[in-house]
């Protein structure tokens, strides 16, 4: 965490899926809009669900290397 900085100064951090039981929280890019249909949203909550257990495991690859995990949040939508 970043103690004192609002939450529109913190570095962007995200679960990073690298392989098999091999998973990260790294600082990345901020996200953008690409689409007309896209929206940013800023998470303030997020969880790992159990569908992320079978990548983590190896069982199934849904993510790709350094793919993003966290697919269920929560949060504020601030651009669109
Ligand atoms: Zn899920």
């Amino acid at each position: 965490m970043e103690p004192g900085r609002p939450p529109e100064e913190r570095a962007l951090r995200a679960t990073v899926f690298h392989g098999t039981r091999d998973v990260r929280i790294e600082e990345v890019p901020d996200a953008t809009l690409r689409e007309p249909t896209d929206a940013l949203v800023r998470v303030t909550h997020a969880c790992i669900c159990g569908s992320d257990l079978w990548p983590y495991r190896g069982e199934l690859l849904i993510y790709g290397e350094n793919g993003r995990m966290g697919h269920e949040f929560m949060g504020v939508v601030c651009a669109r």
